[in-house]
């Protein structure tokens, strides 16, 4: 193995974000779609950003972004479901943060699930959202308050939040430090701040896909607690999602803020050696690989299946799915789906061998011995619970029958032939 050689630093054309420094090292050369862009890891504290600044961003998020990932204007049903999901991942990860009444600032709002659900919950939620077809869908679709425009314009009463969430924006920010100081100012006294971006140091996307136009700044634990400590935040708590890919912190605010000049020690020694040691090759031999593309096309599948009706309205699709998950005090199973193919098969696996033990080569039935019998009423049996696991968490009451109709003839199968 050839070991690489540290690349020389380059001066960057905008001064860090946290250190102020403008010596940089080149960590990207191009986005995720391989046109030309330039990202930089800070050698004084080891912030990632992209530079130079690849476009406006202001017209961007107001007009452009959802129609450049989407490719539509306003969420449809299927993008309503999979962010009701996420809605429910990031209720999860705070729930022990929340409590009924709680005045909430959720910045980029986007369809308004999250915050639709925070209504849901009891708690009294203002949304912030730069691109006009979603905030006008939040508003018109569950009645949210939402303020149209970026969290720098809005006009924010001071002390006026008991809790301020920011799900994957900062990273879009043109001065996350400022956007910062903002949610600290207006934080009530023991407010909390819960901010969650990409992770810099994850290796679950492919190295291709780690830096792309729109995310400006990238940043890892360390940077992410000092960009917030010198702007008056204190972290109380962070977690990283289980496959590495997001970081979530949980702020509160400091009695003064420290420092911003500081470097930060190793920080960009650890950054670039994450970012070189992950090589495409490597990548796509990893297990986790397969099982993230996977999960992916189940995911897919879920929301096929979920969606098989019609095509009902985002209120009807979030409604269906935060009710059972208020009742059960839990985030419903999100991929039933992968297991529903494993087992269905499992069955028609079962059901085949049974056919060649039981049929002679005469075609007759040869239904004679105990042992036939026995295997016969322990598939029957274990249909039925099969059917009844992959369903009893999530499916309506008409699904679980279809199910459970559907694993009687597999299991009678061999009574049919
Ligand atoms: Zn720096």
């Amino acid at each position: 193995m050839t070991s690489v050689p540290p690349a020389a630093p380059v001066c960057t054309t905008l001064p860090c974000a946290l250190c102020r420094g403008s010596l940089a090292t080149v960590v990207g050369s191009h986005d995720r779609n391989g046109a030309a862009l330039r990202t930089v890891a800070c050698e004084g504290c080891g912030l990632v950003w992209v530079d130079p600044r690849p476009f406006d961003s202001r017209q961007f998020y107001e007009q452009d972004y959802r129609r450049a990932y989407k490719n539509t204007f306003e969420p449809r049903p299927r993008h309503v479901l999979r962010a009701g999901r996420v809605a429910l991942d990031r209720w999860s990860r705070i729930k022990r943060f929340l409590r009924p009444g709680m005045r909430v600032l959720d910045v980029g709002s986007g369809g308004g699930e999250f915050s639709y659900l925070l209504t849901r919950l009891g708690l009294h939620v203002v949304g912030v959202e730069p691109n006009v077809g979603y905030a006008q869908y939040a508003q018109r679709e569950y009645a949210l308050d939402i303020r149209r425009g970026f969290i720098g314009d809005v006009e924010l009463e001071a002390a006026s939040r008991d809790l301020v969430t920011i799900w994957h924006v900062l990273e879009h920010t043109e001065d996350p430090g400022a956007v910062l100081r903002k949610l600290r100012h207006v934080l009530a006294a023991q407010g909390l701040l819960v901010v969650e971006v990409p992770n810099i140091e994850a290796t679950c996307q492919s190295p291709r896909s780690t830096f792309h136009a729109a995310h400006l700044y990238h940043f890892n634990v360390a940077t992410l607690q000092a960009l917030a400590s010198c702007n008056g935040l204190q972290a109380i708590d962070h977690r990283l999602s289980p496959d590495g890919g997001n970081l979530t912190m949980v702020f509160r605010a400091a009695d003064k803020a420290a420092a911003c000049e500081s470097r930060i020690e190793g920080n960009h020694e650890r950054v670039t050696r994450v970012l070189a040691a992950h090589r495409p090759l490597r990548h796509l031999l990893r297990p986790a690989t397969a099982l993230r593309t996977i999960r992916r096309l189940a995911g897919a599948l879920d929301e096929r299946l979920t969606l098989w009706k019609g095509k009902p309205t985002g209120k009807v699709v979030l409604d269906e799915l935060y009710d059972q998950a208020l009742r059960l005090g839990r985030v419903p199973e999100s991929f039933p789906a992968l297991r529903l193919v494993g087992w269905a098969a499992g069955a028609v696996a079962a059901a085949w061998w049974l056919e060649c033990e039981l049929v002679d080569d005469a075609h007759q039935f040869a239904w004679t011995t105990a042992q036939g019998t026995a295997i016969y009423f322990a598939l029957l049996a274990s249909a039925l619970v099969g059917a009844w696991l992959v369903t009893r968490r999530r499916s309506p009451k008409d699904m679980r029958l279809r199910l459970g109709g559907l694993s009687l003839i597999l299991a009678l199968m061999p009574v049919l032939h």
